[in-house]
């Protein structure tokens, strides 16, 4: 999400924070967060998201989306494109709410409270550490109410924590920086988009290109790839590190 840094309450907060909230149909701003926003989306969102509109991730992609890449870290974020309209609608936002209440994205899933990841070393391992804080909008009434969460709870409450899971490790890639005066370059930063977001092409790209040829996958990790999109995203992950060069995740034939 990117963020309307006037509403972010500018604590670290941890997930045994607790905190007053109720969103609910009846509360005077119901859907008012569902316009002028800007959501990012995770790989997992992506796949969630195209299997309940029947969508290839693809068709997907080029409908629904908007990529930026960051200049610091060449990491392609892709963002929910908003209707063209004054209010800069969501394009699943109703009169009765969120029509993909169930397949909505994590970022909305967790609103008002907001996500962040630093860097830290667990032994010679760089690992992603999260922290919390809260966007305090104006418009947003739900912190009137009376109804208390740990930060915990509501991620539980949001069905959260499998999107933080799956997403772990393309979170700890974003933690990457370039080197000093150095971008991706071009064919690198497509096929990095593709490994991360595109599950149906890269797919495609695995087992229809030549690069089984190249790269080996070894046991039945290849059969797993190719029949399960969550195996697919995950190496998509490990590809996006060898790019990268984060990690010597897969092994080449030849060298
Ligand atoms: S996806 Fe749903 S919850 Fe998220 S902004 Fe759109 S309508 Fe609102
Ligand atoms: S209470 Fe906040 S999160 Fe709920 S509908 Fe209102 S603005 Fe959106």
């Amino acid at each position: 999400m990117k963020l309307n840094m006037s509403a972010v309450d500018p604590v670290r907060y941890t997930l045994e924070t607790r905190f007053k909230f109720r969103c609910h149909k009846g509360i005077s701003c119901f859907t008012r967060c569902c316009s002028n926003i800007d959501i990012m989306l995770t790989p997992y969102d992506i796949i969630v998201m195209k299997e309940r509109l029947g969508l290839t991730s693809t068709e997907f992609l080029e409908r629904y989306t908007y990529t930026t890449i960051d200049e610091k870290t060449s990491h392609p974020f892709v963002f929910l494109r908003m209707l063209d309209d004054k209010e800069r609608r969501c394009p699943f936002v109703t009169e009765e709410g969120c029509s993909i209440y169930d397949s909505r994205p994590v970022n909305c899933r967790y609103y008002p409270v907001g996500q962040g990841v630093i860097k830290s070393l667990r032994g010679e391992k760089i690992v992603a550490e999260d922290f919390y804080f809260f966007l305090r909008e104006g418009h947003c009434k739900g912190f009137e109410e009376d109804q208390e969460w740990t930060i915990k709870e509501w991620r539980t409450d949001q069905g959260i924590d499998i999107y933080d899971e799956l997403n772990m490790q393309w979170r700890v890639i974003q933690l990457r920086k370039n080197p000093p005066g150095h971008v991706l370059e071009s064919k690198k930063q497509a096929l990095y988009y593709m490994a991360c977001y595109d599950m149906d092409r890269f797919r495609r790209f695995i087992f229809e290109s030549g690069f089984l040829e190249y790269f080996e996958i070894p046991g039945d990790r290849a059969g797993k790839i190719e029949n399960d999109e969550i195996e697919l995203m995950k190496f998509g992950f490990d590809l996006a590190k060898y790019i990268l060069m984060i990690e010597e995740t897969l092994k080449p034939r030849t060298a």
